[in-house]
């Protein structure tokens, strides 16, 4: 491992890639630190595969440069590959094995001999939560059970940094809770990982840091907190029992802006901090102006709303299916630190 880079596993800068006449990459840069997980998030078409191929040296950037581990992607393809897993496609399972002969297989062409690889196995099965069906063939599998299988094989070798490449699409929600489970136990064992998701609760559960890619570009990074953060403020819907002349300006000084009535008059709403005590002490000032409160809530922005103020996108539902695009939507807002 290259010294320089002790304590970044992964990192990017200025990496783009055309194809014809698309520019699947327009200079992308970002990093991880050892031992994290990095969440790439993007809308289909986004960019986020053609990353993943270069940092896993299956394609080259026309232009700038990477390094996993310390090592350049382009210059030494071979020990890159040493250092990583890749997991994603199921493309490294035998349907007509079984989950343990599958990770057995991996194990000893990769050279780590017969009892290494059935220790590792019997680990990864117990992990994965996959020991019950461990010899059973993988082709009975549910697709959660094989997406886990799949990353289980990527560990086989203990790589120090995995790559997942939208490892829960297409999953029911119970296969998507149970293979988020498994990822978010990976941190036990010390692997960087890079994972690609459109979906932002996928981000929201597993990932230290986010990195919104949109048409090859990076648009917006941080936590899931500093993203939701950047995205606006909060807002406070609230119902009073019936109309009150005071209520306006009752509340008035705890909301920024203007406070907004409904067409029914018992109807307020206003953006609000979202500090934590905000709602009792909106119904204090409610109560002392003699207003009663039906109904009260105070709506954070969600990772949704941040998604969709930058790419114009909602993400896409639990089905899997691609998300619409929204024709007008705002792409002009800027939270990139
Ligand atoms: P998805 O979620 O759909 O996998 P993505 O974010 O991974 O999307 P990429 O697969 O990286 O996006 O694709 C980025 C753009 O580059 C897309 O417009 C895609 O059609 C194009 N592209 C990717 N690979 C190729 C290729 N081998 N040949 C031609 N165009 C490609």
């Amino acid at each position: 491992m290259d010294e320089d880079h002790a304590g970044t596993m992964i990192q990017a800068e200025g990496l783009s890639k055309r194809y014809g006449r698309t520019q699947a990459l327009a200079g992308v840069d970002f990093s991880v630190p050892a031992g994290t997980i990095l969440g790439l998030l993007g809308p289909n078409g986004a960019g986020k595969t053609t990353a993943v191929r270069i940092l896993t040296t299956l394609a080259r950037p026309d232009s700038g440069r990477a390094t996993v581990a310390g090592i350049d992607v382009v210059a030494h393809p071979q020990r890159v590959r040493r250092h990583i897993g890749v997991a994603g496609q199921e493309a490294t399972l035998d349907p007509l094995l079984t989950g343990r002969q599958n990770l057995l297989i991996i194990g000893e062409l990769s050279g780590m001999g017969r009892a290494a690889s059935r220790t590792r196995a019997a680990e990864l099965l117990e992990e994965f939560d996959l020991a019950q069906a461990a010899d059973r063939v993988s082709k009975g599998y549910s697709g959660g059970m094989r997406r886990r299988l799949d990353i289980a094989a990527s560990l086989m070798t203990r790589p120090p940094v995995l790559f997942l490449d939208e490892p829960t699409t297409g999953l029911d929600p119970t296969g998507r809770q149970r293979t988020w489970d498994a990822i978010g136990a990976l941190r036990k064992e010390g692997v960087t990982v890079l994972l690609t998701t459109q979906y932002l609760e996928e981000a929201d559960a597993l990932a230290d840091r986010i990195v919104v890619v949109d048409h090859g570009a990076v648009i917006a990074e941080g936590t899931a907190q500093e993203l939701k953060a950047a995205s606006g403020t909060a807002h406070v819907e609230l119902t009073l029992t019936e109309p009150h002349p005071g209520a306006v300006d009752a509340i008035t000084p705890l909301v920024n802006g203007p406070v907004h009535t409904g067409e029914d008059p018992r109807h307020l709403s206003a953006s609000v901090e979202a500090t934590s005590g905000l709602a009792s002490a909106l119904v204090r000032a409610l109560d002392e102006a003699g207003a009663m409160v039906d109904n009260i809530e105070v709506r954070r922005p969600s990772l949704d709303d941040v998604f969709l103020a930058l790419t114009g996108t909602h993400t896409p539902d639990t089905d899997g299916g691609p998300a619409p695009r929204h024709a007008g939507a705002d792409h002009d807002l800027e939270v990139r630190a």
